[in-house]
């Protein structure tokens, strides 16, 4: 399990601007949480990581960013509109609500009351288009991002002047109006996803079901999440959905245990043949090689974007105890980072402060940066440890004699000094992922690199 509990992890996130309750100055928003300035870095970068996998590095998958409210045809066709329910249930003593699925005993898990029966909820939230607010006027917001790939595929196809097979891949926004939400980000009723709709020839589905199963597992462990926190979990015959082949979620083990991160389904051909037969539209495809024509099978691959913040964030902290002091330390993947690369002049004596600001603007523009000239050297370094700063860079009395700066590792601790001139390309090239103690020309180890930490 993560060495960290979630209490420490929200204290992290509020106090040093990650994530806030919403509307908190008005006491919160049940279930919605905002991205502070580091938070909204970290986010981007999550997305950043999936859409460069899932989009740039390959060539059978393209994007789209289709509009969050949909003609509400769409939400019958789907299924939502008759199944998107859980289970509700009241205590009639203490009027708490509950989600009779996720309860263990029948009696009303806060004060003991005797519960009322079940009864189903759906989870879209309802708004109307246009000034009339009557039922022909109901549209909802979406739970998820895949009907916007489906309700599009024959656009796509016909556009891209692609072949089977072809993924598309969207992130966004998405709402449902959870009877319980808790553990932080984890379960709230607006959150992002990230997901993938794969559309192949059926008979072929099997192979890319394998395929992506593989690849989105190594992607949360490329990314940094040790491996003993992360599973794939197959579904039970009973918790499939009636058309889906197979399912599987991959897990991490969260504080509250293991739970879902992203699930990966085999769909079939049900979504394509819903829309097909809601919408009065052939969504086939013709296969010149074969002159064969099929409904193409679906593999998605749909993760949280707040799921796997808060993994990343759990999975990476770290306390230690570094020359009889705490540190506390965020081991950002630097791809995640919000900052990757902190600017620190010894102080703020005048003879330093133009060229620490010129050595900022020389690195700026290519990755995130921050300039931070306040209080002492070992303290700047512990605030940029506790927000997961790959790199600390800084400038010393030395470096106006010899145009030379420090760089720090936050993982290492090791310091290596080289010429300002070569910093901008040593850095990208260690942010790119090189070894850190591979010196450019002219660089040299600094000795004693933890002792400028207290
Ligand atoms: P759960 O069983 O936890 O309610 P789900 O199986 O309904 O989740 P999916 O419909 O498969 O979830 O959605 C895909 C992904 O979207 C999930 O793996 C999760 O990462 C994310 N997700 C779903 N619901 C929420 C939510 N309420 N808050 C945050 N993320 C969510």
């Amino acid at each position: 399990m993560s060495s960290v509990d979630m209490e420490t992890i929200v204290s992290l996130c509020k106090r040093r601007g990650f994530i806030f309750q919403s509307s908190e100055i008005y006491g919160g928003a049940g279930g919605c949480w905002d991205y502070g300035p580091l938070g909204a870095e970290l986010k981007r970068n999550v997305k950043e990581a999936w859409w460069k996998a899932m989009v740039h590095d390959r060539d059978d998958v393209v994007g789209l960013d289709a509009s969050i409210l949909m003609n509400p045809q769409v939400w019958v066709a789907s299924g939502h509109v008759q199944q998107f329910s859980d289970p509700l249930v009241d205590c009639k003593a203490c009027k708490s609500r509950f989600r009779a699925d996720h309860l263990k005993g029948d009696k009303c898990p806060d004060c003991g009351g005797e519960l009322t029966e079940p009864r189903m909820f759906n989870l879209m939230f309802k708004t109307f288009m246009g000034p009339v607010e009557d039922d022909a006027a109901v549209v909802y917001l979406r739970p998820e991002t895949a009907q916007g790939i489906f309700v599009n595929f024959q656009n796509v196809m016909s556009t891209s002047r692609k072949k089977l097979p072809l993924g598309i891949a969207q992130v966004g926004k998405s709402f449902r109006n959870e009877i319980n939400t808790g553990n932080f980000i984890f379960r709230s009723r607006e959150f992002e996803q990230m997901e993938m709709e794969y559309f192949v020839k059926p008979g072929t589905d099997d192979h890319w079901f394998q395929h992506w199963l593989e690849q989105r597992f190594n992607w949360y462990v490329k990314l940094g999440i040790k491996k003993e926190n992360l599973r794939l979990r197959p579904h039970a015959k009973e918790e499939l959905a009636h058309y889906a082949k197979g399912c599987y979620d991959v897990e991490y083990l969260f504080p509250m245990g293991w739970s879902e991160l992203e699930g990966i389904a085999n769909r079939g051909s049900y979504d394509l043949e819903q829309h097909s037969k809601f919408s009065g539209k052939d969504l086939s495809v013709f296969e010149e090689e074969t002159k064969e024509r099929f409904v193409p099978y679906v593999i998605e691959p749909s993760a949280g974007v707040d799921r796997s913040v808060l993994a990343f964030l759990l999975d990476s902290y770290h306390e230690e105890v570094v020359e009889k002091e705490k540190r506390v330390v965020l081991r950002l993947h630097p791809a995640l980072a919000p900052i990757k690369v902190a600017v620190l002049p010894l102080s703020r004596n005048e003879k330093l402060v133009p060229l620490a600001t010129e050595v900022h603007a020389s690195i700026r523009g290519c990755f995130m940066t921050q300039y931070d000239d306040s209080q002492s050297i070992g303290r700047r370094y512990r605030r940029q440890d506790e927000v997961g700063t790959p790199y600390c860079v800084t400038v010393d009395f030395q470096s106006i004699e010899d145009k030379q700066v420090t760089i720090r590792d936050r993982d290492s601790l090791h310091q290596i000094r080289i010429p300002i001139d070569t910093l901008r390309a040593t850095l990208l090239a260690k942010l790119g992922g090189e070894d850190f103690d591979v010196l450019p020309p002219g660089g040299s180890l600094v000795t004693g690199g933890k002792s400028q930490l207290g």
